[in-house]
């Protein structure tokens, strides 16, 4: 770490292997922040032009890209730092950002911001220069601004922040050469800096100021040692190892330090601030100051949005018809696509499965022997055609709707009529459109949570995402529904009873991540909601084609490709489990006549649970399963209606209670494989993925141990 004179005399500045190469002495190094989809790839590309290159960060799979720029006859390297919402290190490209302007030893740092919604970037701006004094805020898209009206007065800014603000277009390249005069003065230590310092409450301040004489005296002005006491209280155990990376010496592990941290904590822990609760109160100022700052700063002259769309907004979010329409919409886009999916459905698996004959025919004709053709067709085909025709179709309806309803800009409408629900659960509104995000994909809506600054809400938003059903579970709450509750009406009913239960599924799942959400407010994550002000921005004309094409390809096409690399291999174990024997037994029954008494307890049977754990690595295979399985130890073998699917259920055993209970633990359990992991990578955490697996699937068990066993009293079940 720090410089190394290479034979040619040219630098290069080795931090934790990132390799950045200064022709001289003078170069200055200048590192470009700001929150994804700024403008910080077109700044970083105006200035550089084509004297840049990218790698990855050491270590990392993240790309780093550099580039030079020469200005009043200095040269300047630009580092492109990740785009991130804030540096509290919740992901790797956070952790990287932070590591970078800790100590990467740059001459400047650049923050890009969007003038259009400058109060969410200035998060990321107090938080850099909590860090370091030698940042420049660049506000872009200000031509963007000006079309929407939104007025933003620099020079207060500037004051108030104490740091140089420029205001760029850089699309154009309107105020580049301002933003390169201002660099160069800091960088050159010509400006003379005054950042903004946030003062926190008086108990806060106290322990800051507890820790920080005692870490300044060890620091030595390398680091800013008020944000390192600050950090060393909240205990950032990644900010730690980077620290000790860097120092060379781990502080905790200095006594008097350890010593003086702890006395502090128990400070804040006697007048009333425990520790979990400590970084909230530590981000909640941190927006309160963005707030108050943008107030004085930013004039909206025409307001955010325009007359029709506030007439609009008084319709779609009022207290009275807000919820009524949305669950509406919800009704609308579940009654198209069950409607919609069933006849394609069916038209795909008579046809996949009449191709299953000639397969057969084929592997009977070239003499391939039995366990062949059971292995590839009876296991692989089998269940790869009934992933695709039971899931294809709905997908196929439902994303292109609900990439429409994205588009045109109805999620943050959500987002507003469920806050006061999130609030009242002590958590954060914006969990409201991590939430929408899930009913995609939940891996989706975890990355998704990354909007939440706040970590406790976001852990909270994190943990609940699971609630809402992803499209992997949606086909199998169809076929169930379609199975069991629609049978028993005809016709148009028919699909209205099906929409109706799938939507009162999807009100379950709204309402248990609320009162989950609630329940871990008032126990592991415990603490207040931050406040925020949610921007509603303006409805958009959506681009139909556009829509259709990004629903298809990156979202149909991904998940059912998905399913299919899944499916095809647990096709294949379904058939060996089904195919080997173990005294009378197949593996199969043994396997789920060991889990038979719990699943029945829960209202399932032994191969339903069975198929749920096979499921882990993507959820849309649970139905497939119980088909194989079935199958495996039944006689009927062609089956190519949902009908037919009816009648080999209720064989098994299934009645509407099984229906109710395997609804409900397709609501309720474990996340996904992809979903752990991203949990995993968003959380840095293996104790908050556990949990993130254990809420869901304890609730789950819970509620279906409940309503079996109650109906069973009843004499219902
Ligand atoms: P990044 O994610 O922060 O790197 O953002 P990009 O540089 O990729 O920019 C995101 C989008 O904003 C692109 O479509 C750019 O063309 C556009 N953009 C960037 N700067 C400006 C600007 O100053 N004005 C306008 N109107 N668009 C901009």
């Amino acid at each position: 770490m720090g410089l190394t004179s290479t034979s040619t005399g040219t630098e290069i500045l080795n931090y934790c292997g990132l390799h950045i190469e200064k022709e001289t002495q003078q170069d200055k190094i200048v590192a470009l922040a700001g929150n994804p989809n700024v403008g910080k790839s077109t700044v970083f590309n105006s200035l550089t032009g084509l004297r840049q290159h990218t790698g990855n960060w050491p270590g990392k799979t993240v790309i780093n890209a550099q580039g030079k720029y020469r200005h009043d006859s200095k040269n300047y390297i630009l580092v492109d730092i990740p785009g991130t919402y804030s540096l509290m290190a919740n992901s790797t490209d956070e952790e990287i950002a932070r590591d970078f302007i800790c100590f990467g030893g740059a001459d400047a740092v650049v923050v890009v911001a969007d003038a259009t919604c400058l109060e969410r970037n200035l998060n990321l701006v107090l938080q850099t220069i909590e860090i370091t004094e030698k940042v420049v805020l660049c506000v872009n898209l200000m031509d963007e601004a000006k079309k929407k009206k939104i007025r933003i007065d620099l020079d207060l800014l500037a004051s108030r922040l104490g740091i140089p603000v420029v205001g760029t277009s850089a699309r154009s390249g309107r105020g580049l050469d301002l933003l390169m005069n201002a660099v160069g003065s800091l960088a050159g230590n010509a400006f003379i800096v005054n950042p903004l310092r946030i003062t926190y409450s008086d108990e806060i301040e106290k322990a800051i100021s507890m820790v920080e004489p005692l870490i300044d005296s060890v620091l030595n002005g390398r680091i800013s040692s008020r944000w390192v006491s600050l950090k060393l209280l909240d205990g950032e155990e990644s900010l730690l190892l980077s620290l000790k990376g860097y120092l060379g010496c781990d502080l905790m592990q200095n006594k008097k330090i350890l010593k003086k941290v702890n006395a502090a904590r128990l400070f804040l822990a006697e007048a009333g601030i425990p520790h979990e609760q400590f970084r909230d109160q530590v981000v909640t100022k941190i927006v309160k100051t963005c707030e108050s700052i943008s107030r004085e700063s930013i004039t909206f002259e025409k307001k955010e949005y325009a007359e029709r769309d506030r007439k609009i907004d008084k319709i779609l979010t009022s207290k009275l018809t807000g919820i009524p329409i949305m669950i509406l919409l919800l009704f609308g886009v579940f009654w198209l696509t069950i409607t919609g999916a069933n006849y394609p459905s069916n038209l795909i698996a008579t046809a996949l499965f009449a191709l299953e004959d000639q397969l057969t025919a084929f592997f009977v004709w070239i003499s391939a022997p039995a366990w062949l053709n059971g292995l590839l067709i009876e296991g692989m085909y089998r269940t790869l055609a009934w992933v695709v025709s039971v899931m294809l179709p709905p997908m196929a309806i439902f994303f292109p709707l609900f990439t429409l309803l994205e588009d045109l800009g109805y999620l943050p409408r959500i987002a507003f009529n469920l806050d006061n629900f999130f609030r009242k659960a002590y958590a954060h509104g914006k969990q409201a459109l991590t939430m929408c995000m899930g009913f995609g994909c939940n891996a989706a809506g975890i990355i998704s949570c990354r909007i939440i600054d706040s970590p406790r809400e976001r852990l909270i938003a994190i943990i609940t995402n699971n609630f809402v059903p992803c499209n992997g579970r949606f086909p199998t709450l169809i076929a169930i529904i379609i199975m069991f509750f629609a049978g028993a009406v005809g016709g148009t009913f028919r699909s209205v009873v099906s929409t109706l239960t799938l939507t009162g599924v999807i009100i379950l799942g709204v309402t248990m991540t609320v009162l989950i959400s609630r329940m871990l407010s008032k126990t592991i994550l415990k603490g207040i909601p931050s406040s925020f002000n949610l921007e509603l921005p303006p409805y958009r004309r959506p681009q139909i084609g556009r829509v259709i094409v990004r629903s298809i390809l990156d979202r149909t096409l991904f998940v059912l490709g998905r399913a299919i690399v899944v499916a095809a291999p647990a096709g294949m174990i379904i058939w060996i489990l089904a195919n080997i024997h173990v005294g009378n037994l197949t593996l199969l029954a043994k396997c789920a006549g060991f889990l038979d008494p719990f699943a029945k307890l829960m209202g399932l049977d032994g191969y339903i649970l069975m198929a749920f754990i096979l499921g882990f690595p993507a959820n849309e295979i649970v139905v497939p399963i119980i088909i194989m399985s079935y199958m495996a130890v039944g006689s009927l073998t062609d089956i190519a209606s949902l009908s037919q699917l009816h009648m080999l259920f209720v064989s098994h055993g299934w009645t509407w209670l099984t229906a109710v209970c395997a609804m409900l633990f397709t609501l309720m359990h474990w996340p996904c494989g992809t979903t752990c992991l991203t949990i995993k990578k968003e959380t840095q955490s293996l104790k908050w993925t556990l949990i993130s697996f254990a809420v869901p699937t304890v609730t789950g068990i819970v509620v279906c141990l409940i309503v079996a066993n109650t109906a069973r009293l009843l004499g219902l079940g």
